[in-house]
């Protein structure tokens, strides 16, 4: 689904929303979704005129399995370069571990296959605060994993992964209480983006944010409710 012009929600892609971005200096995915969503992404991607090779990016929002997951097969079936925070860089390198997820988060987020495996993958570039990514600006949103970045488009769309979700109504709320590293760390990051100015928020789970950046502010404004 084509949110706004060159921005792309691509559909049937399980764990986590995936994003097509289309700027003039190239095209991104932003987040891959769970192990085996590969071959749904680049069939979005044709459907609307997006061959592998011209996906010169993939971006990681952070490391969790959600988010990370087909980033190996992509990253080979694409030739991409790989791009994620330098915090959660070593989680997606497999040099540290990823995030556990069992129980009932884990039947939360679809990781209930036993063969749902993690292939970990070296990052090409290990973002900062204040990098540009195809015209995007990388503002580092910790809280939810240390290496959580939001990517924003002055005037016209924030990425938030997951320093922040939305419910199907696109109503901002915080990230999940259980599966977020630092709780208050995540609202001074939520504070931060509520600053910025844009028509779309796009999160990594929920519907894309209705309001544009008042509702954010006013989220914020009455205390995270
Ligand atoms: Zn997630």
């Amino acid at each position: 689904m084509e949110l706004s012009p060159g921005v792309h929600k691509v559909e049937g892609v399980r764990g986590a929303n995936v994003y097509l971005v289309t700027t003039e200096e190239g095209t991104a995915i932003i987040d891959t979704g769970l192990p085996g969503n590969e071959k749904k992404l680049l069939g979005y991607a044709a459907k609307v005129g997006v061959q592998p090779a011209q996906i010169s990016l993939i971006v990681l929002t952070h490391a969790d399995i959600d988010h990370s997951g087909s980033a190996a097969k992509l990253k080979a079936s694409t030739g991409a370069k790989l791009a994620v925070h330098a915090a959660d860089a070593p989680r997606v390198a497999g040099e540290m571990k990823l995030k556990e997820v069992k129980g009932g988060m884990g039947l939360l987020m679809g990781v209930v296959s036993p063969f749902m495996r993690f292939t970990p993958v070296k990052p090409d570039l290990l973002l900062k605060e204040s990098d540009t990514v195809l015209g995007l600006s990388v503002v580092h949103t910790p809280g939810h994993t240390d290496g959580s970045i939001s990517l924003y488009k002055e005037g016209a769309v924030l990425f938030v992964g997951d320093a922040l979700r939305t419910d199907s109504e696109g109503k901002p709320m915080l990230p999940p209480a259980g599966f977020t590293a630092d709780m208050d760390l995540a609202k001074e990051s939520i504070r931060k983006v509520s600053a910025l100015s844009y028509g779309l928020l796009l999160p990594g789970h929920g519907a894309p944010g209705r309001g544009g950046s008042a509702s954010l502010a006013a989220f914020v404004a009455s205390g995270f409710r």
